[in-house]
C-alpha cells in the first residue's frame, strides 16, 4: 500500500515523537539521495530501507571527554607535568584574562602564569614532582591566600601553585599529579567576577617563565564505555 509508510509515521508521531522526526530526517535524506538513482524498484524502495534503519536501535553517538597532558621533557615516557585543577584556563572576566602573557594593571605589567579554573576547596594536584622548597604569601597581609613552591633539579624548573591551602610541608618530597592541598576561594579578596582558580607560574634555570598551556595540553578523546545503545 502506498500510504502504509505515511500511516506509520503518523502513528510513531502520536506515540513517539523524537523517533518520528529520526524517521522524517531519514525518509527525506533517503529520498533526496536516492532521487538521482533510477533502480527498477524506484525511490520508495529506498523509503522502505529507511523505514527499516529507523527502526533498528538507535546507537548513541560516542561521549567525547577532554583529556588533559603533561609532556614529557625528560623522555622517560611519564608525564612531567600535571593540570593542577584539572579544567580549562580561566577565560577573560571581570579582572582580565588567565592566559600566559595577558595584560595587568591596564598594561603596566604581564601575568607571568596560567590561571586553571577551580572549584573553591576542590583538591590541587602537583604541577610538577620535586621537592617542596617554599609555602609562601600570595600578597602581602593577606594570610589566607598561599603558595606552594616545589623545585624540580633534575628538570631544572620550579613551580608555584598560588591561592591553595596546603596539604604539603616545606622538605616534603611530591610526586607530579599528587594533590598538595585544596583550592582556595578568591571572592573576598576579588569580589564581583573573579572566576577561582589557581595560578600556576613555571620558572627555568634561568628565572624565566614558561606559559603552562605548552606543557599541559588537552585532547578530547572518547570516554570508555559509552557505545551501549539508549
Ligand atoms: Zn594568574
Amino acid at each position: 500500500m502506498t500510504h502504509d509508510w505515511r500511516a506509520r509515521l503518523s502513528e510513531l508521531a502520536n506515540d513517539r515523537p523524537l523517533q518520528a522526526v529520526t524517521l522524517i530526517a531519514a525518509v527525506l535524506a533517503t529520498a533526496a539521495a536516492a532521487a538521482p538513482v533510477r533502480t527498477p524498484e524506484g525511490p520508495r524502495a529506498a523509503i522502505m530501507t529507511a523505514m527499516e534503519r529507523a527502526s533498528a536501535p538507535i546507537v548513541q553517538p560516542v561521549q567525547m571527554e577532554l583529556v588533559w597532558q603533561g609532556a614529557d621533557v625528560d623522555g622517560d615516557g611519564q608525564a612531567d607535568f600535571a593540570n593542577p585543577t584539572g579544567n580549562e584556563p580561566r577565560e577573560h572576566d571581570a579582572y582580565g584574562s588567565g592566559q600566559f602573557g595577558a595584560s595587568r594593571d591596564g598594561g603596566v605589567r604581564r601575568h607571568e602564569g596560567v590561571d586553571f579554573i577551580a572549584d573553591a576547596g576542590q583538591a590541587v594536584v602537583a604541577p610538577i614532582s620535586g621537592y617542596v622548597t617554599k609555602i609562601g604569601y600570595a600578597y602581602a597581609g593577606d594570610g589566607n591566600l598561599k603558595f606552594v613552591e616545589i623545585t624540580n633539579p633534575a628538570l631544572n624548573l620550579e613551580a608555584r601553585a598560588f591561592y591553595v591551602d596546603p596539604d604539603v610541608e616545606v622538605g616534603d618530597t611530591v610526586h607530579v599529579g599528587q594533590p598538595i592541598g585544596e583550592a582556595h576561594t578568591l571572592q573576598r579578596k576579588y569580589p564581583g567576577g573573579m572566576t577561582n582558580h589557581v595560578h600556576l607560574e613555571l620558572v627555568d634555570k634561568r628565572g624565566r617563565r614558561i606559559d603552562a598551556t605548552n606543557v599541559i595540553t588537552a585532547e578530547y578523546r572518547a570516554k570508555p564505555d559509552t557505545y551501549a545503545a539508549d
